[in-house]
């Protein structure tokens, strides 16, 4: 089937489904295939839920005359998102980067939403399948989106630039993640740099912090000449100083015709730079600075990123969405510099690392014990190999420190807990 013909399905009702649970009248039902199912299976019963048409690559699963047969399910939903991206004619700003994407997007949304009809990514859903659902949700009233690329491993931006095309793109930085499938951080620069070369060929501009030596040497590698720089210095077109971030971010900033300050909800230092990139876009995009720091102010975290929790004992920077050796080396510099009497750091291991794992792993065990706080418990078989080395508390699994915590709950403390995402580390946080 011609990606026009079903266009036109698509364009008589936006939604599309590629989940049975969440089937919508009237929808397109896209059977994808994982390791563990094969959505073909459930084409019919999509249908009967109320799917307009269910989309098919198994011919044996095509009798029925609204399963549309098409050679590959997954590559028909990466088209159809390309050739929607190609009817709307509105900037989109595409972002990757190791660390930050998630609430540099949502901050960015924030700021352009006071201005714009803005779409921006929901959630984390910036995969090679959610950023063609992502697109496919943009409808025809959208004025700019923002949109998250995730990445890992080498190709995998440009792929995914090729259906995004963004007009406009960010990198937020690039850090020790996904070490495993990009081969080392030489790697990772290289493939996030795709975001670069794409915005090269389309002539579009790049938004950079220029305080990061690795983007300013990845960009220049690719010989920008759409280049929009913010930062701590100045020369930069939008200038900015973190004034305190104990325990929510404050900074003064300046586009050099006015100079402003804006409080956020956001914890953490190293949310600084993902604030300054929504600044540098929003102000790029000509909104005022009184509208920028609305946008910023009125952003609250309800994500498990960079969140800070009172619980009935305790306070708890909920930083437990995701973790790898920069966020968690960020987040344990964050905690060192916060104001508290009495604070305990709780990691859970850090996947996807590879060869590198045993060695990042004492490296963060390293630098929580000089953080020096009350107590340190380190939950997972890879911060279990050190269990012997280090002044800490050591669990192989979070149930354990479940047991424990129970044993010896914990009062009056600032908390940082932290893991990536298979710690489920979210569990522990009823304890606390
Ligand atoms: P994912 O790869 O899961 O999509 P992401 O890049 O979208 O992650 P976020 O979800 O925004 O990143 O943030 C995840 C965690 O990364 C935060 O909770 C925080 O610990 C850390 N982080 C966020 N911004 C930065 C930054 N600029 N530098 C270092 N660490 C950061
Ligand atoms: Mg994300």
């Amino acid at each position: 089937m011609a990606i026009e013909e079903l266009y036109n399905y698509y364009l008589g009702n936006s939604q599309i489904s590629t989940d049975t649970r969440n089937i919508t009248p009237g929808c397109i039902f896209f059977a994808l295939k994982g390791d563990n199912f094969n959505a073909n299976e459930f084409a019919v019963q999509a249908i009967e839920k109320g799917a307009s048409y269910s989309i098919v690559d198994e011919v044996a699963h095509s009798i029925n005359e609204r399963c549309l047969l098409v050679d590959d399910v997954l590559t028909t939903l990466q088209d159809l998102a390309r050739h929607h991206r190609m009817q709307l004619n509105i900037p989109v700003v595409g972002l990757t980067g190791s660390n930050g994407k998630t609430t540099s997007k949502e901050l960015i949304n924030a700021v352009l939403s006071e201005r714009f009809k803005t779409f921006a990514t929901f959630g984390n859903l910036n995969n090679h399948i959610g950023v063609p659902l992502s697109i496919l949700a943009i409808k025809s009233d959208v004025e700019i989106a923002v949109i998250e690329m995730g990445a890992n491993h080498q190709k995998e931006i440009e792929f995914l630039c090729s259906i995004v095309q963004p007009t406009h793109g960010i990198i937020t930085n690039v850090g020790m993640a996904h070490l495993e499938g990009f081969g080392g951080f030489e790697g990772v620069k290289k493939g996030k740099a795709e975001l670069y070369a794409y915005l090269k060929v389309a002539n579009g501009y790049v938004f950079i912090n220029r305080d990061n030596a690795f983007l300013m040497e990845m960009c220049a590698s690719k010989h920008l000449n759409k280049l929009i720089y913010y930062g701590s210095e100045n020369g930069n077109t939008i200038k900015g100083t973190l004034k305190t971030s104990d325990p929510f971010i404050e900074i003064d900033w300046t586009n050099h015709e006015e100079s402003t300050s804006v409080k956020t909800n956001l914890t953490g230092s190293y949310n600084f730079e993902n604030i300054l990139s929504a600044i540098c876009i929003g102000d790029f995009f000509d909104l005022s600075p009184a509208e920028i720091n609305c946008g910023l102010a009125n952003y609250v975290p309800k994500n498990n990123r960079s969140q800070l929790t009172k619980t009935e004992h305790n306070t708890v920077i909920c930083d437990f969405y995701n973790a790898n050796p920069s966020s968690m080396s960020a987040a344990i510099d964050n905690i060192s510099v916060l104001t508290a009497d009495k604070k305990i750091v709780i990691l859970g291991d850090m996947f996807e690392l590879g060869d590198e794992s045993e060695a990042q792993h004492r490296l963060i065990a390293m630098q929580a014990v000089k953080s020096d706080p009350e107590k340190i418990i380190l939950i997972g078989n890879s911060f279990y190999l050190f269990k012997d080395d280090f002044n800490a508390i050591f669990f192989k699994t979070p149930a354990e420190a479940v047991t424990y915590l129970q044993q010896n709950p914990i009062k009056d403390h600032l908390i940082l807990l932290k893991g990536s995402r298979g710690m489920k580390l979210e569990n522990l946080l009823q304890y606390l």
